[in-house]
């Protein structure tokens, strides 16, 4: 990964940038004040910063969008769109009926729902059970049609693009750990509001940069995901920003079995100095590992991943219950409902500053992500 090793003194330096990437500013008000969080710890070449203006933090700096490419290759989805071995796959589809379940008790006439970066289809097909008529776009070709073919489900192929819906369509719209992808916060979320009919949910589901794994194992955190995830979200700064927006935040859930026992346990090991996400890539499907025969490899490291997760299975099961306890839990899930109220967003601002400019996200390879598997 030379591009890499080529910035990875750039935090601190004046050095120019190479052409694939780009000098980031704040994906939600524009302002290029920062200060760095985490200071001089990253191995990647990529690092953390918090707006100085509004206090979202971001990754900078940013690849361009034909480099970020790369890291979304057939890999990352794996063959046929499997990326966990059976096990998994079935606890997942577990997971998928429970998140269906959910927007029932809170939204319980069903409509129409859209879910940005719908993956293989699974989870819509799930909302299709409960009564939902059902839209997604995605990505990834092999999941698109899956989702297409397969499962009957209308899927549009492509980045997430809010001008093709029309204002008020959708009763409720997922983004599904598919946000933290997006450069284009503000744009994201004020296309959202307006697609939704009043009423609607908004589902989000992001890392929480404020949960205590985040603080605790710092750039070896697992959720954290370098260069993937440009944004770095707090269950605070979300539900700040979405109340400006009009909405009511319904619930914000900081309990993850899904997400948060593994996050606990692949950044223990990370910080322990084994091989940054070997287990992980262990339990993916050959064909969905960034690593090539991972046992064989690093056989030791492997060992070791594997005893150390069965001991600290225990632990990282009650870290997740304490933190979920204290609001800190290492992802977030946030219902908030459109109230059709307000317009107030980012844009709106009467600071004498010239109106904002944002990447578009349109045509961003990381706008929608095959979120339908987790861990991601
Ligand atoms: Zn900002």
């Amino acid at each position: 990964m030379e591009t890499v090793a080529k910035v990875a003194t750039f935090e601190n330096s004046s050095a120019q940038l190479s052409p694939d990437l780009i000098e980031a500013a704040c994906p939600w008000c524009g302002d290029r004040r920062f200060t760095a969080i985490w200071p001089n710890t990253s191995a990647t070449g990529f690092f953390l910063r918090r707006c100085a203006a509004c206090d979202l933090a971001y990754t900078a700096p940013q690849l361009s969008s034909e480099k970020i490419a790369a890291y979304y290759s057939q890999a990352y989805y794996g063959a046929g769109n499997l990326r966990f071995n059976r096990l998994f796959e079935t606890l997942v589809g577990y997971f998928r009926r429970r998140r269906a379940a959910r927007l029932r008790q809170l939204h319980p006439d069903p409509g129409t729902v859209l879910d940005i970066g719908c993956g293989r289809g699974h989870f819509l097909q799930a909302l299709r059970q409960q009564g939902w008529t059902c839209r997604g776009t995605e990505l990834n070709e092999t999941a698109a049609r899956h989702a297409r073919e397969i499962l009957s489900l209308e899927v549009t192929i492509g980045p997430f693009d809010g001008a093709q819906y029309e204002d008020a369509s959708f009763d409720a719209i997922y983004l599904w750990h598919v946000l933290e992808h997006i450069p284009a916060t503000s744009q994201t979320l004020t296309e959202v509001r307006r697609m939704l009919r009043p009423g609607g949910m908004l589902v989000i589901a992001v890392p929480n940069l404020e949960s205590w794994q985040a603080a605790w194992s710092r750039y070896h955190w697992f959720h954290l995901d370098l260069p993937r995830h440009y944004v770095h979200y707090s269950a605070h700064w979300l539900t700040t920003q979405l109340t400006t927006l009009g909405f009511h935040i319904a619930e914000v859930n900081h309990f993850s079995a899904e997400q948060n026992i593994y996050g606990w346990i692949q950044s223990l090991l990370n910080r322990a100095g084994l091989k940054s996400n070997l287990l992980y890539d262990m339990l993916r499907r050959p064909s969905a590992r960034d690593v090539d025969r991972p046992w064989a490899r690093f056989p030791v490291q492997a060992v070791l991943s594997l005893v150390g997760a069965s001991v600290l299975l225990p632990f990282a099961t009650l870290a997740m219950l304490v933190e979920a306890l204290f609001r800190r839990g290492g992802t977030v899930e946030i219902y908030a409902q459109w109230l059709a109220t307000t317009s107030a967003g980012p844009e709106a601002r009467d600071d004498g500053n010239p109106p904002l400019s944002f990447p578009s996200s349109t045509s961003h390879p990381a706008a929608t992500a095959d979120t339908s598997s987790p861990p991601e």
